[in-house]
């Protein structure tokens, strides 16, 4: 298989946007597109690649499409059109990849993969560990599921974006796993709230007991470190992920969940509780914000000093 050279990227957000910007860096050459135009000339002005005025455009003559969209709805209308021939799928030719790199439905990236092969177009599921700090340094995890080969002719463009890539089987597997790891997220982030809420009216100062769980019963607790001591107490509520997408990550990873038949109770209850803030808080604010709804629940806040 020859080498990856030129690449088509489709969704120029908050993790597209660097990501984009260190395939540019690692010698690519790149074709970027984003349903906002303002959003493809902000980036064009500030690297040297190639704005795209339309999705056949932006996969025109590209070796790999990248998707780094809101989930796999999204990309499979932007990848195979609905109805229209406006769409990647139009644009490329034999033997290229997609590559989705957003948390998508393992389900629909099947359906999408078997729907592109008559056209001789592959696809490798790609999606990624880490926020936009991460995506920032190109510090990414990388979990990948596909073809081995074809892995194998994408590892030059996880090399520029990430600092580890895990293997995870056939097509699908990779979003399955990103999907269970948000959810293992999702939940230790509102048990640490809660736990925290039920201290606050029982008289314990929020952040001696985020500092006292981690050691006494938590190990290395990342949602405690990352979210809810930097973001929480602080109310910076800034990790630059979107809570509607925590929800939707831990609604295809009970989705997933169903299709096999796996007993899964305690996630069912964090799906709803997530999906019931974002409904009620709303889908853009920063996850972190979902303490929002236990505050508002109980009356108070885990606010430090107050
Ligand atoms: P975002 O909303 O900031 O970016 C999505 C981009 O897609 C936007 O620029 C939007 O204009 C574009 N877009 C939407 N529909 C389009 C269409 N039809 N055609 C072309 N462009 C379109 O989202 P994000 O935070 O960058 O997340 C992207 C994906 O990565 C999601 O699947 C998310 O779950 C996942 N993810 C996010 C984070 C994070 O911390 N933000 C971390 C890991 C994974």
């Amino acid at each position: 298989m020859s080498a990856i050279k030129k690449i088509g990227f489709v969704g120029l957000g908050n993790m597209g946007n660097p990501m984009a910007g260190h395939l540019v860096k690692a010698g690519f050459d790149v074709t970027v597109y984003d349903i906002r135009p303002e959003a493809v000339k902000a980036f064009s002005l500030q690297h040297a690649v190639t704005a795209a005025a339309s999705l056949v455009d932006v996969a025109q003559g590209a070796d790999a499409v990248i998707t780094m969209l809101p989930d796999d709805k999204v990309v499979r209308r932007v990848v195979l059109g609905d109805g229209t021939e406006n769409c990647v799928a139009a644009g490329l030719a034999r033997g290229s990849v997609v590559l989705d790199m957003s948390t998508s439905d393992p389900t629909g990236t099947r359906g999408l993969a078997a729907a592109l092969a008559p056209r001789g177009i592959a696809v490798v599921d790609a999606p990624v560990m880490g926020g936009v700090v991460f995506a920032k340094d190109a510090t990414l995890d990388i979990m990948v599921g596909g073809d081995a080969a074809l892995v194998e002719r994408c590892r030059p463009i996880f090399t520029a974006l990430g600092r580890s890539v895990i293997r995870c089987g056939g097509i699908g597997t990779a979003h399955a796993l990103k999907a269970l790891a948000n959810y293992v997220n999702a939940c230790a982030l509102i048990n640490a709230i809660e736990a925290m809420m039920i201290g606050k009216r029982l008289g314990l100062d929020p952040r001696l007991m985020a500092d006292a769980l981690i050691p006494m019963c938590a190990g290395r607790n990342h949602p405690i470190e990352k979210k809810v001591i930097p973001h929480v107490l602080t109310r910076k509520f800034g990790t630059g992920m979107a809570m509607g997408f925590i929800a939707k990550d831990v609604k295809i990873a009970m989705d997933a969940a169903k299709s096999v038949g796996a007993f899964a109770p305690l996630g069912e209850r964090v799906s709803e509780l997530w999906s019931a803030a974002a409904d009620q808080l709303g889908f853009q604010l920063d996850q972190t914000e979902i303490a929002r709804y236990w505050e508002e629940a109980n009356g108070i806040t885990l606010a430090d000093g107050k």
